[in-house]
């Protein structure tokens, strides 16, 4: 029979590389903590309707990106390609506008896309993220990117941008996009096909075009920024103002929408100096439509972005930041079988039950193999355990990493590991 394989897109994620993960978790959990944002665990999947009307019919993602399948009841369910919709569904649903006027909400959770995987694409991927639900003031906005910045800087990445825009509330929107179907219309048979579709269904999504002809005819397209009413100007103004007071870098990007109808004044992205195609690193913005995209009788105000872990982690790559591992095993405990290895095997309990960690034979091998495994283990502290140590109370101690040995009491184990930790 042939042997079951991964689905295409996904990654097991093996201990050498999982601590890597932890390690990054930990720090994200650290300044969301900082920022005094709150974790929010809402379900892998939802109904696809909540997608549909939240992210957009007629984006790559609505349209051709989800996974979405019918269940047992009929009902049509889809895993969830992003998380800001489900926070929004939880927010609404569990009336925590009501609680707290200011929610601050983060994720650290896997997404779910049909994408053609490369690499930093994958169908499986995991993404932080916040969402600031609640203040319409632009100290929001710039909160989120400088909690974005703090989890990029303490990992210690330094080759990466700010790219920011504004694109503007409702009017600002009708005003641009019938300023840029003016200038794109006689260009429009030689833009590619994803353009002409784009020109009546959503023309702003038009900007993002990567596509050589299409980028050279944008480039001299009206700019959102010449579009804002006064309102979306000064919130705008007022998030560059604060970026420059805390000696933020960023680029003011005239092409970056985020070109879904919810998305209102801040739009901007997290870009990685090293990672190529898909140098995204993550992206975000104010989203005070989406409450009522999905139902809700009243608006709500709301700003957030979401990262990329993948990408994060070859981001890190390219500068050499990840840790390496670290087993965290004190001691191995190698022993003689028989008696011996029911003695090391309660001795070990009794270490674990003080906070050391202890590895022992599983295997039933030889002193030699044992000695071998502690070192592959990564194990600080070999301890060998035969007759006569049992009989007398007292064994040797070696330490693998100074390549040392003391004879200790057996009964001062506890603190003579202990004390290597301090
Ligand atoms: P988005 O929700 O599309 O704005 O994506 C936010 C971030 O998630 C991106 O900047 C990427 O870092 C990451 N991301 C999005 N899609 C994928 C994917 N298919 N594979 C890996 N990372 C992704």
């Amino acid at each position: 029979m042939k042997r079951i394989k991964r689905i295409k897109g996904t990654q097991d994620i093996l201990p050498e590389t999982s601590f890597k993960w932890q390690y990054i978790e930990n720090t994200v959990r650290k300044i969301m903590v900082r920022y005094g944002y709150h974790e929010i665990r809402t379900p892998m999947f939802e109904m696809t309707e909540l997608f549909a009307r939240g992210i957009g019919q007629l984006t790559d993602i609505v349209s051709k990106e989800m996974y979405t399948f019918t269940d047992r009841s009929k009902k049509s369910i889809t895993l969830r390609p992003e998380c800001t919709a489900p926070v929004m569904r939880a927010y609404l649903e569990n009336n925590l506008g009501e609680a707290r006027p200011v929610q601050k909400l983060y994720y650290i959770s896997p997404m779910f896309r049909q994408e053609n995987p490369q690499a930093g694409r994958l169908r499986q991927f995991h993404q932080f993220g916040v969402e600031c639900i609640g203040p319409s003031a632009p100290e929001a906005d710039v909160e989120t990117i400088l909690l974005g910045l703090d989890i990029y800087q303490e990992l210690g990445l330094t080759n990466f941008t700010v790219k920011i825009n504004s694109v503007g509330d409702a009017e600002s929107r009708i005003n641009y996009k019938a300023r840029l179907k003016e200038f794109l219309e006689p260009h429009l048979t030689r833009m590619c096909h994803t353009c002409q579709e784009r020109y009546d269904s959503n023309p702003m999504r038009i900007l993002d075009c990567k596509n050589e002809s299409c980028n050279s005819i944008l480039s001299d397209a009206p700019q959102i920024i010449d579009s804002l009413t006064t309102d979306a100007r000064e919130h705008f103004n007022k998030v560059l103002s604060l970026l420059d007071q805390n000696e933020v870098e960023y680029q003011i990007d005239h092409r970056l929408v985020r070109g879904l109808d919810y998305y209102t004044f801040t739009a901007y992205e997290f870009i990685g100096g090293g990672l190529g195609a898909q140098n995204a690193l993550g992206g975000g913005g104010r989203y005070d439509l989406l409450a009522e995209e999905i139902g809700s009788k009243k608006q709500t105000c709301a700003v957030g972005f979401a990262a990329g872990i993948e990408r994060l982690i070859m981001a890190m790559e390219e500068e050499n930041l990840l840790p390496q591992i670290n087993s965290g095993i004190d001691v191995f405990i190698a022993t003689f079988g028989g008696e011996t290895q029911d003695a090391g095997f309660k001795l070990a309990r009794t270490l674990r039950k003080n906070d050391i960690s202890v590895h022992t034979e599983l295997m039933g091998r030889s002193l030699k193999a044992q000695m071998r495994e502690a070192n592959r283990s990564g194990a600080r502290f070999a301890l060998i355990l035969g007759e006569e140590e049992i009989k007398t109370g007292r064994a040797a101690l070696k330490d693998l990493l100074q390549s040392e040995q003391k004879e200790i009491a057996l009964s001062d184990l506890v603190d003579e590991i202990l004390k290597t930790r301090e």
